[in-house]
C-alpha cells in the first residue's frame, strides 16, 4: 500500500485525502492549524460557494491560466458536483451560477469530507508545521517543526498561499517548494479591498451606492465591474472592487500609475446625464448647488463631486450654473477617478495570486518536475480564480487529480 502524506488539510487537501484514500493508499493529512478546514469554514460568508455552474478559463489568472484546462479534462464541474453528491451533499445554484450546499452551511461541507476521510481510515495530524521536505534515495520525509519526521512514498503540497494566515495559510507552502528548487513567481493578494490616494475619504466612509468601476493602468482600461462599491477609510471594497482587486494588487505591487474611475450613472449616457442635470436645475433654480442634488445621488458624496468637478461657491443657487459647470458635474458623476495607492493586506485577502511556478509541475498529473514523487494542489500554484465559487472549484479539482495520481503511480 503507498503511503502519502499531505501537507495542509484545507479543502485541495482533504479531497486529495480522500480520493487517495479511496484508491487504498494510507493518508495521512498533515496541518498546522489545531483543526483542519478553517478558512473553509470561512467561506461564503460562512455559507461555502464551493464550485460555478459557468467554469472556464476565462475565470482563471496566473501566469499560464490554461494550465487549469488539464486539470478540470479530469475533474470538472459535472465530477465535482457527483463528487460532493456521493457525500451527501445537495447544491442548489443562486445568482451568477454560484452554487452552494443546499444545507447553507460550509461547516457541513467540511463535515462530511472529514467524515469520509475517517472512513477511508485517513489520519489527521493537527499542531504540525511541516518545514522542509527531504528526498534522498527514493524516500521522501516531511520533517516538522516539533521534531517529528514523517517518511511516505509520495507527498502532496496542499499548503494554500499567503492570504488569511490566521485561517493556516502563512506562505509556508511557497517555502516547501523552494527549498525542492521551484521557482516561486512572486505572491500578491487578490480578491482584497482596494487603498485609495485621497483627503476626503473619512467623509464618505460607510456609504454604500451601486455603479461601474473601471480599473485604468496608465490610463488604459484595465477591467470594469458593475455593482457595489463601499467607501472606507482606507479606500474602497464592494462586490465590484472585489472583482477589480486583482488588477489593482498586480499593478500597485509594480509600482504602475494605477487610479480607479467611478461611474455612478451607468446606465445613461454623458449627454442624457447632462439633460437630467440641467432640467433638476431648471426645476429647483432657488435651491444652493449643493443642496440640488439631495435625492438625487447620496448626500456625503455631493460635496465631493462638487469639489471634483470644480464647481465654485458651491452655496450659490444652481440656477447660476453655466452649461459648462453642469458639464463639469455630469463628468465628475460619470468619470470620479481616483488614484490606487495598493490594496488592504494578507489578513484580508481571499485568494493568493502567483505561486509554485506551473511550467515545474506536470500538467496531467500535478507532479514537482523538480521533486518526483512530490505533488502540488491548490492555492499554493500559481492559478487564482474570480470570485462566485472558482477558488475552491480549483482546489477540490487539483486536490482530486493529485491525490489520483500520487495514489496510482
Ligand atoms: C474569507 C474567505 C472566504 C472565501 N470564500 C470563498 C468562496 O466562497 N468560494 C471560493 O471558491 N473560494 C473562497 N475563498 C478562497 C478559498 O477558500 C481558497 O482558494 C481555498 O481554500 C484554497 O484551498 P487550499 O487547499 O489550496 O488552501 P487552504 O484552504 O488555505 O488550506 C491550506 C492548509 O494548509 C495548512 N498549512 C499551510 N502550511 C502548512 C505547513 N507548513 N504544514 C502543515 N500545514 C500547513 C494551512 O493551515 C491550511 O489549513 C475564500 C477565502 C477566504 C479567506
Amino acid at each position: 500500500m503507498a503511503q502519502i502524506v499531505i501537507i495542509g488539510g484545507g479543502a485541495s487537501g482533504l479531497v486529495a485525502a480522500i480520493m487517495a484514500g479511496r484508491n487504498e493508499a494510507g493518508v495521512t493529512v498533515l496541518e498546522r492549524m489545531q483543526r483542519v478546514g478553517k478558512k473553509l469554514l470561512a467561506t461564503g460568508n460562512g455559507r461555502c460557494n464551493l464550485a460555478n455552474r459557468h467554469l472556464d478559463v476565462s475565470h482563471y489568472h496566473g501566469t499560464h491560466p490554461e494550465f487549469i484546462e488539464g486539470i478540470f479534462a479530469q475533474f470538472g464541474l459535472e465530477k465535482t458536483l457527483a463528487f460532493f453528491e456521493s457525500l451527501g451533499v445537495d447544491i442548489q445554484e443562486e445568482d451568477e451560477g454560484r452554487l452552494f450546499p443546499s444545507s447553507g452551511q460550509a461547516s457541513s461541507v467540511l463535515d462530511v469530507l472529514r467524515y469520509e476521510m475517517e472512513q477511508l481510515g485517513a489520519a489527521e495530524v493537527c499542531d504540525t508545521i511541516v518545514q522542509s521536505i527531504q528526498c534522498a534515495h527514493g524516500a521522501l520525509r516531511c520533517v516538522c517543526g516539533n521534531g517529528h519526521v514523517y517518511e511516505a512514498d509520495r507527498v502532496i503540497v496542499c499548503a494554500g498561499g499567503k492570504s488569511t494566515p490566521n485561517l493556516g495559510s502563512n506562505g509556508g507552502g511557497f517555502k516547501l517548494a523552494q527549498g525542492l528548487g521551484h521557482t516561486i513567481i512572486e505572491p500578491f493578494p487578490a480578491l482584497v479591498q482596494v487603498c485609495l490616494d485621497a483627503p476626503y475619504l473619512n467623509q464618505i466612509a460607510g456609504v454604500a451606492i451601486q455603479g461601474k468601476a473601471e480599473v485604468l493602468v496608465d490610463g488604459e482600461s484595465r477591467g470594469t465591474e458593475i455593482g457595489e462599491l463601499l467607501f472606507a477609510k482606507y479606500g474602497i471594497s464592494g462586490s465590484a472592487i472585489l472583482k477589480l482587486s486583482r488588477q489593482v494588487s498586480e499593478y500597485t505591487v509594480k509600482g504602475r500609475d494605477t487610479h480607479l474611475r467611478l461611474d455612478l450613472f451607468p446606465a445613461i449616457s454623458q449627454g442624457a446625464l447632462y439633460e437630467q442635470i440641467r432640467q433638476r436645475i431648471m426645476t429647483n433654480s432657488q435651491k444652493p448647488t449643493n443642496f440640488c442634488f439631495v435625492g438625487c445621488i447620496h448626500k456625503r458624496l455631493i460635496p465631493i463631486l462638487l469639489r471634483e468637478a470644480c464647481i465654485s461657491n458651491p452655496a450659490r443657487p444652481c440656477g447660476d450654473l453655466s452649461s459648462g459647470e453642469i458639464e463639469q458635474i455630469a463628468t465628475a458623476m460619470k468619470g470620479w477617478t481616483i488614484p490606487c495607492s495598493g490594496t488592504q493586506s494578507w489578513m484580508f485577502s481571499q485568494v493568493t495570486a502567483g505561486g509554485v511556478d506551473i511550467r515545474e509541475v506536470d500538467s496531467v498529473t500535478l507532479e514537482s518536475k523538480r521533486a518526483p514523487g512530490v505533488y502540488f494542489a491548490g492555492e499554493v500554484l500559481d492559478i487564482d480564480g474570480d470570485s462566485g465559487g472558482y477558488n475552491l472549484q480549483w482546489a477540490w479539482a487539483s486536490g482530486a487529480v493529485a491525490g489520483l495520481h500520487a495514489s496510482t503511480c
